[in-house]
């Protein structure tokens, strides 16, 4: 191929890529507006429903309650469901919502595994929070074990969807025994994760886990509703922040997702909580 050929044939790669990308943002575009234009009717509709099953508001009998019950839940699904194309849209489109700010990662994640606890123990799932190398946040005597503070930069409201929505599936894949949410680090780094002693993961679904609606096609699992898109949220948003997010599985035995966050050092965190201090405090003059 002589030279002027082979830059137009660049030039052509160059052009489809484009394109490609101008399409493709085209299309999450279209995704993201849709799905926030519909999100509202639907609310009014699940508000009605709600409406209709309360018992001051409403008197119907056991079979309508019973065909609305669906009605709602379905309903709720498919807020749901449009909430999480409306955020895997924007994650893809890089306009995700992302306010970074300094959080001490063992106090967040102990708070949570306190406001997650009563969803757990409605199952009848254990709910324990680990720290260490697998400890218990508590010795038997009730003292706390003393842990490092683990500093890292991230929206704090993310990571509570991320570390929710890692619950929520752990709590609907788990049967019986418990969910453990647990920290450790080193240095450089701080890793957390989510464990539960329930259905686990097939090897083969294991490296396509964070893909788009990719769902677990199983009999234990086709009956419990999701949109498979949980999970590629939660890895968009741990990227965001320059983590990592993986899942060790065994079948019948349970699953573990990890969470990697870059951890910051001491004088970098005492640094940014001088400066967030100086942006939210007024100036007095
Ligand atoms: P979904 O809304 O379907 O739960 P996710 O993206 O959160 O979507 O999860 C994708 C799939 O990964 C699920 O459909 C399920 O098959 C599997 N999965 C996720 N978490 C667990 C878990 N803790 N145990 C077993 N399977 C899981």
């Amino acid at each position: 191929m002589d030279a002027e050929k082979k830059v137009m044939a660049v030039v052509g790669v160059f052009r489809d890529v484009t394109q490609e990308r101008a399409e493709e943002q085209q299309r999450a575009e279209f995704i993201s507006t849709a799905s926030h234009e519909m999100r509202t009717p639907v609310a009014a509709i699940e508000g009605y429903l709600a409406l209709a099953l309360n018992e001051r508001v409403a008197k119907i009998d056991s079979k309508a309650r019973d065909f609305l019950e669906k009605a709602h839940e379905s309903t709720q699904h498919l807020g749901k469901l449009f909430q999480d194309l409306l955020t895997s849209a924007r994650a893809e489109d890089g306009r995700l919502v992302n306010h970074p700010q300094l959080v001490e990662i063992g106090s967040f994640l102990e708070q949570m595994t306190e406001s997650l606890r009563f969803a757990a123990e409605k199952k009848k799932l254990l709910m324990e929070f680990l720290v260490g190398s697998n400890g218990p946040a508590s010795t038997a005597t009730g003292d706390k074990v003393i842990r490092p503070l683990y500093y890292v930069s991230v929206d704090p409201d993310r990571l509570r969807e991320v570390i929710t929505n890692l619950f929520d599936n752990a709590v609907k894949y788990t049967e019986s025994g418990k969910i453990s949410i647990g920290l450790t680090g080193d240095d450089k780094v701080v890793q957390f994760f989510v464990r539960d002693t329930g259905a686990g993961i097939p090897p083969e679904d294991v490296s396509h886990l964070f893909q788009k609606f990719y769902r677990v096609d199983s009999s234990a699992t086709r009956s419990i509703g999701g949109t498979g898109l949980g999970l590629f949220i939660s890895r968009k948003i741990i990227e965001l922040s320059k983590g990592r997010i993986w899942v060790e599985s065994e079948l019948e035995k349970g699953s573990t997702f990890y969470i990697n966050l870059p951890r910051l050092s001491s004088q970098k965190a005492e640094a940014l909580k001088t400066t967030e201090a100086q942006v939210t405090t007024p100036l007095v003059t």
